[in-house]
């Protein structure tokens, strides 16, 4: 059974049907929706304890990743809702990060041990999946390359579109089992293989 599809994940689904060669814009919208969905579910999980955070894990040269990375320039630029970036607090302002779109993965991958300590093992596993997911689908865009080590914007057309979509589609699919996860919910056999994709380790019963 397949997982459900947004509008857009959708359409893009139609148009691989269709036979229409998968391109960069496709790659950059489905990378960016997933981004948000990735944002939505770790700020319902954790926002109200990093809000009251007296020792933000943000940094300048964290957020000067999505300034250098000409991919995540353009996701931003494309989709995003931006403060004015400052030398000082990069990103951050009072509100929390001031990006919608375009972070450096690893905004979604680092988790303090106050937030690990108040979960159980299994919800620890779960959540390495969750916050791996958007580093896993930037792997091996061309070559060995990540997808933040394209600096100029020349370099993108370097991108292997196909390839970005087909693992999006399979973080899409993983992020609906960690969903299911976090519920206790028993995952889908396509939800498993996604997840096992993304994460080989990673063994949590529904
Ligand atoms: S992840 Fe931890 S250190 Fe970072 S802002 Fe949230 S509570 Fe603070
Ligand atoms: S979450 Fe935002 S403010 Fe924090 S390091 Fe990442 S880009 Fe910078």
């Amino acid at each position: 059974m397949h997982a459900p599809s947004s509008g857009g994940a959708r359409r893009r689904e139609e148009a691989t049907l269709a036979g229409e060669a998968p391109t960069f814009k496709s790659a950059l919208d489905g990378y960016a929706e997933l981004e948000s969905e990735i944002r939505t579910m770790i700020s319902g999980l954790f926002g109200e304890v990093c809000a009251l955070c007296t020792s933000s894990c943000c940094t300048p040269d964290i957020c000067e990743e999505s300034e250098y990375s000409a991919f995540l320039r353009a996701v931003r630029v494309a989709h995003g809702k931006s403060s004015a970036f400052c030398d000082r607090f990069g990103w951050l302002t009072e509100r929390g990060c001031g990006l919608t779109v375009g972070r450096p993965p690893v905004c979604y991958g680092f988790f303090c041990n106050e937030i690990l300590d108040s979960m159980q093992e299994r919800e620890r596993i779960i959540l390495r999946v969750l916050g791996r997911l958007l580093s896993w689908v930037g792997e091996r865009a061309a070559g060995t390359r990540h997808l933040v080590e394209f600096g100029d914007d020349a370099s993108l057309s370097e991108i292997n579109a196909s390839r970005l979509i087909e693992r999006i589609g399979v973080a899409r699919t993983a992020l609906l089992g960690v969903k299911s996860a976090f519920n206790t919910e028993r995952l889908s056999l396509e939800q498993q293989d996604a997840v096992r994709r993304v994460s080989p380790s990673a063994e949590f019963d529904a």
